[in-house]
Parts: C-alpha cells; sequence; structure tokens
C-alpha cells in the first residue's frame, strides 16, 4: 500500500469522526464524548500529514528544521489552547470560542498569503487563494471585535453616519481589488497586501456597528466563515479532510446563523448591512413608567412553594453568578413539594448560542425540564409563578410593543401572562441591549434584588423551613 492509500485512509477516519463529533454535539449527554472523537480525529490527520504526506512528485517537508519548526509550534499552540482552556471562567467561555474562531480565519489568511507568489499564473488556485484570503481575514477581525464586545472592552454599538453605505463601498472594493489580482496574474506584494488589509478592514466595520442583541447572529456568521476559510485551504491542498472539516463548520455556523436569525425575527441581510435609512440608536426605546416592588426571600419562598406550577427563565446573570447549581436544587426541592418546575430556554439568552443548555447541563438538569421558546409560551398563562434569574432582554416585552426599541420585533418569552413574575437581579441595571424593561414595572412583578447564588441559596433553605 502506498502512502498516498494510508494517508487517504487516515483521512477517512478522521472525516467521519468529526461527523460523528458533529452529532453527538447535538446532546448534552454525548457532547463531551463527540468532542474527543473528533479532537481523535483532528490528531490523527495532523500527525498523518506530518509523518506521511508526500507531493504529486514524491517530495516530502520532511526536513529537520521544518519537523522542529512543525513541533515548535504545535507546542506553544497546545500550551497556550490548554491553559487558556483549563483556566477560562464559564462567563468567559463566549469570548474565548470567540476568539479561537478568529484564530481559524487567521489561519486560513495566512495560508493565502503564504501560497499566493507559489501559485501565480495559475488563475483557478489564486482564485481560491484570494477568496480564502478575504474570508478569513474578515472572520479574524470580525472575531478579534467580537471578542471585545463581549469581554466589554469595546462599546457595543458603534455607528459612523451612513456606515452601512461605507460598509458596501468597503465589501465591492475589497471583492473588485481581489478580482484585478485574479484577472490581472500579477505577481504584486501590495495588491496582496492590499486586499488583506481592506479585508481585515472590513471585518472590523462590518462587526463594530452591529447591536448588542443581533451579536448572536453575528457570532455563527463569523463561525461560517472561518469553516468557509479553512474549506478553500482544503481545495488549495486537494486535501479531504481539510474540505471535509471546513465544510462542516461552514455549514454548521450557516444553520446556526439562520436559527439565530429566525429567533431574532431579523432577516439576515438587515443584521449585516443594517436598515438603510434607519435611525433608532441602540439604546434608545420609550422610556419606562411606574413603581417597581421587592420581595422579601421568605415571601417568595412560600410563593414558590404553594404554587402548582413554576416556570424558571435562565440568563445571563445565571451564568455570572454561576448558579446553575443551586437553581437544580431549587428545581428538586420544589418538586419535592409537589410543584411542577420547567425551564424556559430563550436562544438568545446568555452570550453563546446554547450557553443555557450548557450551563444547566453542568449542574445534571434533566434535558427534558428544558422547554424551548415556541412550546413554552402558551404555558405561561398556565403558570402561578415565573422565576427569571439574570435575565433580561429576552423577557423585555419592548420587544413586542415598542416600535422605537432597538430589539422592537425580536420574539421573547411570554413571563408576564402568569400569575406572578419574580426577577432575581443585582440591580435595576439594563441587560445587554442596553434598554430599560418595563417587566420591571408591572403590577405582576416582584424584584427580588441580589446575587443569583446568593438569592437562591437564601430561598431554598427557606422553603426547607416549610
Ligand atoms: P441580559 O444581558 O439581557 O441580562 C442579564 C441580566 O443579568 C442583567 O440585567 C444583570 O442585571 C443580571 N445579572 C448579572 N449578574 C448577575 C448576578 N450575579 N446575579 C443576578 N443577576 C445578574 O441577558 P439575557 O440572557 O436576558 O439576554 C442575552 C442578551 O445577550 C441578548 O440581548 C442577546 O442578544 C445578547 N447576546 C447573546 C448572545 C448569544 O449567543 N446568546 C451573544 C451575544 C449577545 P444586574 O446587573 O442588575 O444584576
Amino acid at each position: 500500500m502506498t502512502n498516498q492509500y494510508i494517508l487517504d485512509i487516515i483521512y477517512l477516519i478522521a472525516s467521519v469522526t468529526f461527523v460523528l463529533g458533529l452529532k453527538m454535539l447535538s446532546n448534552p449527554q454525548t457532547a463531551r464524548k463527540g468532542n474527543l472523537y473528533a479532537a481523535f480525529g483532528m490528531t490523527l490527520a495532523i500527525l498523518g500529514t506530518i509523518f506521511i504526506y508526500e507531493n504529486p512528485n514524491g517530495e516530502t517537508f520532511r526536513t529537520s528544521v521544518n519537523l522542529g519548526l512543525i513541533f515548535g509550534g504545535l507546542a506553544i499552540g497546545t500550551t497556550i489552547g490548554w491553559m487558556t482552556a483549563k483556566k477560562v471562567k464559564m462567563t468567559a467561555m463566549p469570548e474565548l470560542v470567540s476568539l479561537f474562531n478568529g484564530m481559524g480565519g487567521a489561519c486560513a489568511a495566512l495560508i493565502s498569503l503564504l501560497e499566493f507568489h507559489h501559485n501565480v499564473g495559475h488563475t483557478d488556485r489564486i482564485s481560491i487563494i484570494m477568496a480564502g484570503l478575504i474570508i478569513g481575514s474578515v472572520s479574524f477581525s470580525g472575531s478579534m471585535i467580537a471578542f471585545m464586545k463581549l469581554n466589554g472592552t469595546l462599546s457595543k454599538s458603534i455607528r459612523l453616519p451612513n456606515y452601512n453605505i461605507i460598509n458596501l463601498i468597503l465589501m465591492i472594493v475589497t471583492v473588485g481589488v481581489a478580482v484585478f489580482v485574479v484577472a490581472s496574474g500579477t505577481d504584486s506584494s501590495m495588491w496582496l497586501y492590499g486586499t488583506f488589509a481592506l479585508a481585515l478592514m472590513y471585518g472590523i466595520f462590518f462587526v463594530v456597528p452591529i447591536g448588542g442583541a443581533d451579536m448572536p447572529v453575528v457570532i455563527s456568521l463569523l463561525n461560517s466563515f472561518t469553516g468557509l476559510a479553512a474549506a478553500f485551504g482544503g481545495f488549495l491542498y486537494n486535501n479531504q479532510v481539510m474540505l471535509t472539516g471546513g465544510i462542516l463548520v461552514g455549514s454548521a455556523g450557516t444553520i446556526l446563523t439562520l436559527a439565530m436569525c429566525k429567533a431574532m425575527n431579523r432577516p439576515l441581510f438587515n443584521v449585516i448591512f443594517g436598515a438603510f435609512g434607519e435611525t433608532a440608536a441602540a439604546g434608545a426605546g420609550a422610556s419606562t413608567k411606574g413603581s417597581i416592588k421587592d420581595i422579601t426571600i421568605s415571601d417568595a419562598a412560600v410563593l414558590l412553594n404553594y404554587s402548582k406550577k413554576v416556570i424558571i427563565v435562565p440568563g445571563y446573570g445565571l451564568a455570572v453568578a454561576q448558579a446553575q447549581h443551586i437553581i437544580h436544587e431549587l428545581e428538586l426541592i420544589l418538586e419535592e413539594r409537589g410543584v411542577q418546575v420547567k425551564y424556559a430556554i430563550h436562544p438568545v439568552a446568555g452570550r453563546m448560542p446554547g450557553h443555557m443548555n450548557v450551563l444547566l447541563a453542568e449542574s445534571n438538569v434533566d434535558y427534558g425540564k428544558l422547554s424551548e421558546m415556541e412550546e413554552i409560551n402558551p404555558e405561561f398563562a398556565s403558570t402561578d409563578v415565573v422565576l427569571v434569574v439574570g435575565a433580561n432582554d429576552v423577557v423585555n416585552p419592548a420587544a413586542k410593543n415598542d416600535p422605537s426599541s432597538p430589539i422592537y420585533g425580536m420574539p421573547i418569552l411570554d413571563v408576564e401572562a402568569a400569575q406572578h413574575i419574580i426577577i432575581n437581579k443585582r440591580s435595576m441595571n439594563a441587560g445587554y441591549a442596553g434598554i430599560e424593561n418595563q417587566l420591571f414595572y408591572d403590577p405582576k412583578t416582584s424584584m427580588l434584588f441580589g446575587d443569583a447564588k446568593d438569592a437562591l441559596t437564601k430561598l431554598v433553605n427557606e422553603i426547607k423551613t416549610l
């Protein structure tokens, strides 16, 4: 068997592990194993490429200098990746995912920069290289901006006047220059690096103006860009495993993007280009009126303990407080008392797609107790108490009744239909979209102020005494 056959078999095994891994990631029970399967396949593919690959002329790249560079790079990358992933707090996970995604885009862009001069004169290959360069660079710089927005270093939405027109022009110029490079057959580094700079700039300008509540769509879109850029690398090297991996990431990211658009009720075109002539700046919205009502721990405990049905709405604050274990304890103790308990999961709750599912899976909440928005919304009217823990934007009625609100049109959890609403958060501060929430002033709402972990611990202890 020739080396190429062995490598093909390795690539096939790796591709199968990617598909299996992706499938297993769709369920919290199998997700960890799925991740390990895919990582095993990736390791196999990397080692196979390093030790077996030879080009069509039978030449290998395995000089001691190259091997030293490869293993040096692998050691540095693995150590940084391992340590960061070990140390990262659960709340910082979304920005870490953005950062890792950006690194994928950067790799694709670097491949294009390195391969350009070796392929001048081959129009087909130069087209692939330029496409990989643009998409990889946009994904890299866009993900870095998303990273900064998620960790709070950058203001959530900065909009230059006519930002959508500027972005459109920038995109057309970037693609135009790349088309010129391909069509003219130039080997000029100036044009190559010019395209690179333009694409980086477009990535920045593309993500900077995106409003808070639209971030989930952008994050998944950037994810699909990285996959696409990697797939171009696969075409370039005629490497099946790189192609399969890239296509899987690209298509999974695209499906997620469409799911997020549906969740936000935003056409993708609007998120990317912004609504032309749009005037409402992020943070706008009608001012709220009315007074708020506090509830004590003991009153909240009585209300929950003597309910028939309770729906818990988790949000980003649950992750901040790391209150996933205590909320599970609350659920169990209420069920012991004969209360029916469910969790209502909004698709963009938290700071990354699936954030609440991951968080609650960590504390072994039964997956069957999590209900998606469309499924749970009709149930609020027959619910005694809704307990909102660290959620804000996903229960903000402005999305339904305030056309001037930046989240207007986004489907939300209809918690105001329940008999009583208890909202646990630390203050009257706004959520990610930066807007006030009229729900806090609803006569049916009671505010349970305090850190979620602390408040829920006290609540559980109080219920135990009843
Ligand atoms: P929000 O960001 O709207 O609100 C979270 C609330 O949690 C805050 O109002 C905060 O209020 C409260 N909170 C923070 N820390 C604690 C704590 N320790 N204990 C109790 N409460 C706390 O979160 P939602 O989940 O409702 O909505 C998600 C938002 O994030 C949406 O706008 C979404 O578009 C956006 N987003 C989502 C992404 C995704 O992929 N899911 C990605 C990027 C953005 P206080 O400070 O008063 O405690």
